[in-house]
């Protein structure tokens, strides 16, 4: 039977529970125990798929179509945990699964209340997720802050599993902040011990704390936040700020969270330490032997998690390399008013990532053309891969009002467009193309020469397609499909020849990239743009 851990967070948000849920992940999962990880999300929408990157950052998608947050992201690099659409619990998905069980009458004239019914929902699908995947340990994240109205029904639903399991099934960690006030040179312990009062009003009492911090804790101070807290003075963990935050598993390592963890859930396991995560990926993130600079040009450029698994992936294609990647955001709409020439004139590659709506495409396209007779190694991703198909059609083959439907419904040609089944869709949540599908690599491409195999499955998430009609045409100019999908015929990957490095692929592979196994298309954009950089 699964054990559990809860990890809750206090003071403010954006505090990285989620990497320090992924970190401590690994960090059992380096001593031998199977993981899965769950993320509970507060908020009404069923699943963040309709929301906008200003108010969630990046939507990640898991292998089975979900829609989810992105800290299911760091747990999918950190650890080898397999996560589902089950590994995310919404308010959203919680409520619209009790109304529908009413409505069918399931529960037998009852008053349906939060306490028990959303609670035993909230418990059931935590249980489902561990039975089902049949390991060692659980980890669930609750996300938002303590004191929060919205996150009460997790909580309480955490505090009475934990009560069911007993002690040693079941662990819980509070994530805090240490502010540390310039003007008086001090730490401040106040604000932990009010949050973790928080949790006991509600009858949670956290056995581990997790500090975070930008200056080391001292003895006394751990000594003090241990007595207002009732937690030993060996659970309270420094985690102070790190350079990169592929150090946390080795810095939380090192403060004793893992032996720490085992001990109180009584599991007994020799420690085999994290060399290979060392070897792998801290030396080469500390110290890289090369740099590169790439431009990523999209339209959320002032918020970092928009793009989150993106420059993850660029940095992994880095690591594979033994190089530095630096990141030049480039705001699309820019490329619009400016010479593309002089934005991009010292990066040595290009990426650009998916995306929705007009806003920003013409720069897209400008900066596609920019790269494309510059032989500037370029990655398109989703719609910079649509974006690569347009500025072809349009500039190599003459149809100079070529588009996608998406942003100009009567476009001629319109060489992206939707195909039949997404014309009928009528709700916008969990409607697009999702999730994995089949790709076929042609040999002798930039993509089979990445992979080195011809057959692929890759993370999709998009409406609009490459528009068949008009494969012939652009074909015949030039352009290579180098992948499509066997069943229906889709175009997932495009290249151009004659030029160093130039792919377009329709799905998501910043996904599937982690820190010690670059994907392999972003390992091969990455080693392009040092080339080009020589
Ligand atoms: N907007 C495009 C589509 O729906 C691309 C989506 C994406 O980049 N994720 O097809």
């Amino acid at each position: 039977m699964s054990k559990f851990i809860f990890v809750t967070g206090g003071v403010v948000s954006s505090l990285g529970k989620g990497i320090a849920a992924a970190s401590l992940g690994k960090l059992l999962e380096a001593r031998g125990l199977k993981t899965a990880i769950i993320k509970c999300d507060p908020y009404l929408n069923v699943d963040p798929g309709t929301m906008n990157p200003y108010q969630h950052g990046e939507v990640y998608v898991t292998d089975d179509g979900a829609e989810t947050d992105l800290d299911l992201g760091h747990y999918e690099r950190f650890t080898n945990a397999v996560l589902s659409k089950d590994s995310s619990i919404t308010t959203g998905k919680v409520y619209y699964s009790v109304i529908t069980k009413e409505r069918r009458g399931d529960y037998l004239g009852k008053t349906v209340q939060i306490i028990p019914h959303i609670t035993d929902e909230i418990k059931e699908r935590i249980k489902k997720v561990a039975k089902q995947n049949d390991v060692d340990i659980t980890i669930v994240e609750i996300g938002g802050t303590v004191g929060d109205i919205e996150s009460l029904p997790f909580l309480e639903a955490i505090r009475q599993l934990r009560w069911e399991l007993g002690e040693n099934y079941a662990l819980n960690i509070h994530v805090t902040l240490l502010p540390y006030i310039r003007s008086a040179g001090e730490q401040k312990t106040k604000p932990t011990q009010h949050s973790v009062g928080r949790l006991r009003e509600i009858g949670i009492i956290p056995q581990i704390l997790l500090c975070r911090t930008e200056k080391p804790i001292t003895q006394e101070q751990r000594e003090k936040i241990a007595l207002f807290c009732n937690v030993d003075v060996e659970a309270v963990i420094e985690a102070l700020d790190v350079r990169h935050i592929y150090e946390v598993p080795v810095a939380l390592k090192k403060e004793g969270l893992d032996s720490l963890v085992l001990k109180k859930l009584n599991i007994k396991l020799q420690d085999r330490g994290l060399k290979a995560w060392e070897d792998g990926v801290l030396k080469r993130v500390r110290a890289p032997a090369k740099e590169v600079k790439i431009g990523v040009v999209g339209k959320y450029m002032s918020l970092q998690d928009a793009y989150k698994s993106i420059y993850e992936a660029l940095a992994h294609g880095g690591i594979a390399n033994n190089a530095r990647v630096t990141i030049l955001k480039v705001d699309s709409e820019d490329l619009e008013k400016n010479d593309p020439r002089k934005i991009l004139k010292d990066v040595q590659g290009v990426l650009i990532p998916g995306g929705f709506g007009s806003r920003g495409i013409e720069g897209k396209i400008r900066a596609v053309h920019y790269i494309r007779e510059n032989k500037i190694p370029f990655f398109g991703i989703c719609l910079g891969m649509q974006i690569a198909t347009i500025e072809f059609a349009r500039h190599v083959c003459g149809l100079k009002d070529a588009n996608s439907t998406e942003f100009d419904k009567d476009s001629k040609p319109p060489v992206i467009s939707l195909i039949e089944e997404q014309k009928e869709v009528k709700n916008l949540g969990a409607s697009m193309r999702l999730g994995a599908f089949a790709c076929s690599i042609e040999k002798g491409t930039r993509a089979f020469e990445a992979y080195r195999s011809g057959k692929i499955s890759e993370r999709h998430r998009h409406r609009y397609e490459f528009n068949n009609a008009y494969r012939a045409a652009l074909e015949e100019q030039g352009l290579v499909i180098a992948g499509h999908n066997p069943e229906r015929d889709l175009v997932e990957i495009v290249e151009i020849k004659d030029h160093p490095w130039f792919v377009g692929c329709q799905f998501h592979p910043e996904f599937k990239s982690k820190p010690d196994a670059a994907h392999p298309l972003f390992k091969a954009f990455i080693a392009a743009a040092l080339e080009k950089g020589k």
